[in-house]
């Protein structure tokens, strides 16, 4: 039978082997550590963390990320058990002690009697086979070229620039309105793509002020080359001058406040639609590098966002990865070569745990189709499926940068009480109806392996 190829073994490129291996699939996992190494990775081991040791919380019910980990442990997740098995006390997080976790993760992938390891850097992409491409954020240059070569250089990006996302139901819309700068657009789709929160001249100076003496990360040495073109971080913008942003992303040309019509902004804070569901907002231009803690501080000022709650704060990082929303098939190919699949973080997703999520999913996919059968994708219920679905088709494509899983991404459960008094039940609804649809979607799997 046809073998699977999976060029990367770290978070998605382990767990993909794992599970096709275990299907009965020979699979061959092409790594270019220790021979070629990244600026991050410390060793020669599978499966290797490259910052914190956490996958974060592990808590099913109430959060999306634990979520994750159940439905990923369900599915004999090799990261997730091996998680539980060098499990360090951390609250209610999943941190790990990193050497062993990384020792195990490769035991268990060399021991495997379907699995093999081959040592070396994959620089073309292939012709022909089954092949998984789960080569993460920092993707060697070589095959960077090739991927870029093969979808268009504006359809792979390099880092990402991210802006803070935030919840539309912690917005408050007695402060801020939406529409679109100068109205434009022909749908109502797309005049409500916009949310703009309005600044008097106080509050624009008391946000500079905030915003230059906050806690900023540094950039790693060679992090930079080639970034800051077009993408400034806000912090280095208003550095440049107290004016800057309010000619620049803050602009208040163009719109109208329904609730002061009379009174003209003195800027104005934009936000955009994220997802399809409308669940999701980022803050257009706010690409930051100020701490996580600072930037809550930071955006708390922002007339509207006093209670903002957010899906994920900003951040700019070496990143490779693709436009998936426009590249990639539902079930994760590359649509102009449908024998490539593509898993892990340059997928667009983010993090350990969703990085694994989407090898477990590739994994499964290449391997029922080996074997002559079809994978229906997981439901959009499920983390799982929120996050795939989200990857694939839900994410507007213009502005696609990587996500983590979280609840916005999940169809609403409807009938029940919005707002931050009503959020425990709803999570709770949430993930009760995943791991239901969870567990009907492996039952066939379970049965046919
Ligand atoms: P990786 O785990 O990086 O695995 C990719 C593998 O492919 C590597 O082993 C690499 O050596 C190999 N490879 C690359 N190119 C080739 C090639 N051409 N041929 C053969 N092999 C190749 N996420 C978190 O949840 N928490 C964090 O603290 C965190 N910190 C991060 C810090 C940094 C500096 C970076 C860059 C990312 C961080 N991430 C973090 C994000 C991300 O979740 C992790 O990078 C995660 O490991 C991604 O999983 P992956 O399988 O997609 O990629």
């Amino acid at each position: 039978a046809e073998k699977l190829h999976i060029v990367g073994g770290g978070m998605a490129g382990s767990e993909a082997a794992w599970q096709a291996g275990n299907m009965g699939v020979q699979v061959v996992i092409h790594e270019m550590r220790p021979k070629v190494g990244t600026f991050a990775h410390q060793t020669g081991l599978l499966g290797e963390m490259v910052c914190s040791n956490s996958f974060r919380s592990d808590d099913s019910e109430q959060n999306a990320v634990g979520l994750l980990h159940w439905e990923m442990r369900q599915a004999n997740g090799l990261i997730m058990q091996t998680a539980d098995k060098h499990r360090l006390p951390a609250g209610g997080a999943l941190a790990v002690d990193r050497d062993p976790f990384a020792q195990s993760v490769t035991d268990a992938l060399i021991k495997h009697p379907n699995i093999a390891v081959e040592y070396g850097e994959i620089t073309a992409l292939p012709e022909s086979g089954q092949w998984i491409i789960a080569t993460g954020p920092l993707t060697s240059s070589a095959l960077g070229a090739a991927i870029a070569n093969e979808t268009g250089a504006e359809a792979l990006a390099f880092f990402d620039a991210i802006a803070p996302i935030v919840y539309f139901d912690s917005i408050n819309m007695e402060k801020a309105w939406m529409q679109s700068r100068y109205d434009k657009g022909e749908t109502e789709e797309e005049r409500t793509a916009y949310l703009n929160c309005p600044m008097d001249k106080a509050q624009y100076e008391a946000f500079i002020d905030t915003l230059l003496a906050a806690d900023k990360t540094e950039f790693h040495e060679g992090q930079t080359a080639g970034y800051f073109d077009g993408c400034l971080p806000i912090e280095v913008m208003a550095e440049r001058g107290r004016e800057t942003l309010r000619h620049g992303p803050m602009k208040p040309v163009g719109l109208t406040n329904p609730h002061q019509p009379d009174v003209k902004p003195y800027a104005v804070v934009q936000l955009r639609r994220d997802n399809k569901l409308g669940t999701l907002y980022n803050i257009v231009g706010f690409q930051t590098k100020m701490k996580y803690g600072a930037q809550t501080d930071v955006f708390k000022l922002i007339p509207g966002l006093e209670d903002a709650r957010f899906a994920r704060l900003g951040g700019i990082h070496r990143n490779t990865f693709l436009n998936a929303p426009t590249l990639l098939t539902a079930d994760m190919r590359l649509k102009s070569r449908p024998n490539i699949r593509f898993a892990g973080q340059i997928t667009g997703v983010e993090g350990y745990v969703e990085s694994a999520a989407m090898g477990l999913l590739a994994g499964r996919a290449a391997a029922v189709e080996i074997l002559g059968g079809a994978l229906d994708m997981p439901p959009h219920t499920t983390a799982m499926g929120a996050l795939i679905t989200h990857i694939t088709g839900g994410a507007e494509a213009k502005t696609f940068q990587p996500m983590n899983v979280n609840f916005g991404l999940f169809p609403p459960v409807e009938g029940l009480r919005g707002g931050r008094r009503g959020r425990k039940d709803r999570y709770k609804a949430y993930t009760d109806r995943a791991k239901a649809d969870w567990l009907t979607w492996l039952a066939p799997q379970a049965a046919a392996a």
